[in-house]
């Protein structure tokens, strides 16, 4: 290896020429096999059941992955991972994880993959299921990005492996603590979560999105979740978002654990918000924070070279960044990088004009 401190996280979210980013993306895939190799499993994660053939589960449901698809094919924004994809794939292997049995994946999920449970207020069997859906992927990625993190900092050296891993690490406690507490939820039917956004829409958006998110600031820019604390007691809280097209509509849904006060603010401000900036703002939340999201090939054919969109979609609030390595505070920074405000500037995908 050229280089001491192997800088090839750091080089990733940077522009890079067309021959590096084929070195890169060939070394990505070598080291990604190596990882998945180590990590594998011999038990399903839910069940905890022997299994030698885990499910291809997806991180959405399928029906509205083929509502957006055109030919099969769809379109995802994954700038974000190790490896940016600008090509349109497959439903099949787009989005999806490997940690649970194929029992479990049938089961557990009935709620949450039929479109007429989205009809009216979803119920509560469905919402813990999108949040287990949630930590589920998220744990499966954490896991696998983990120990790509330990190969490249023991067979390279890498400090900036070596603060991924930290925070990996951390952020893997967290989803497995409220992997847990979907799973009672699920499993109690109690509910445990709090829907604090739902509109149904007369109109097909363009993209499917779920995501488990960590909100830095509010509306307002006052603070959430400071993301750079170690004491995961009082680390953090997610607020789950889904945007999902049915047949010939679509709803727009954001809900939280019970008495989590933190998203309690934000959420007051977004009611009082008009539709179109409700949908704005819950259009660029996802966008900023999550790569789960697939959309229609032709709609993202639109945004590919539209370079404030693109942006977005890179923010990032890791160790790597800018946001990090600035003098001001990093959570201070992390806000005016996450800020609402900016809402406005990229294209609302959510809005009636860009429906199918
Ligand atoms: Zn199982």
């Amino acid at each position: 290896m050229e280089n001491n401190d192997f800088d090839f996280i750091r080089l990733a979210s940077k522009p890079i020429s067309k021959d590096e980013e084929i070195r890169l993306s060939k070394m990505f895939s070598r080291l990604s096999s190596q990882a998945a190799k180590n990590t594998k499993r011999d038990r399903c994660y839910y069940c905890e059941k022997i299994c030698s053939s885990f499910c291809n589960s997806h991180s959405i449901p399928i029906f509205a992955l083929e509502r957006v698809a055109e030919n099969g094919k769809i379109f995802s924004f994954l700038d974000k991972s190790l490896n940016p994809s600008k090509e349109s794939r497959g439903i099949k292997n787009t989005g999806t994880f490997q940690i649970i049995c194929n029992d479990c994946d049938s089961k557990i999920f009935q709620d949450y993959e039929n479109p007429d449970g989205y009809n009216s207020l979803p119920s509560d069997a469905i919402l813990s299921q999108i949040a287990l859906k949630n930590y589920l992927q998220l744990i499966w990625k954490r896991v696998n990005e983990n120990e790509l993190y330990r190969i490249l900092k023991t067979q390279y050296n890498s400090s900036v492996a070596e603060e991924k891993l930290f925070w990996g690490e951390i952020d893997l406690d967290f989803y497995s603590k409220e992997y847990i507490y979907a799973k009672k939820s699920l499993e109690k039917n109690d509910n445990s979560y709090y829907l604090c956004f739902f509109k149904h829409l007369d109109y097909v958006i363009p993209y499917a999105a779920q995501a488990a998110i960590t909100l830095v600031g509010d509306l307002e820019d006052n603070l959430i979740n400071d993301l750079y604390k170690t004491d995961i007691n009082s680390k953090t809280s997610c607020i789950h978002v889904m945007a999902l097209p049915l047949k010939e509509t679509s709803v727009v849904l954001a809900f939280i654990k019970n008495g989590d006060k933190r998203y309690r603010k934000f959420y007051k401000q977004l009611q009082k918000l008009s539709l179109d900036d409700q949908l704005s703002t819950i259009n660029y939340i996802l966008f900023s924070n999550s790569e789960n999201i697939f959309v229609n090939p032709t709609v993202a054919k639109t945004l590919v070279d539209d370079d404030v969109f693109q942006d977005v979609c890179k923010i990032t609030a890791d160790y790597t960044t800018d946001i990090f390595n600035c003098n001001a505070s990093p959570i201070k920074q992390a806000i005016k990088e996450f800020s609402l405000s900016k809402r406005t500037l990229i294209p609302n995908l959510l809005a009636k004009e860009y429906s199918l």
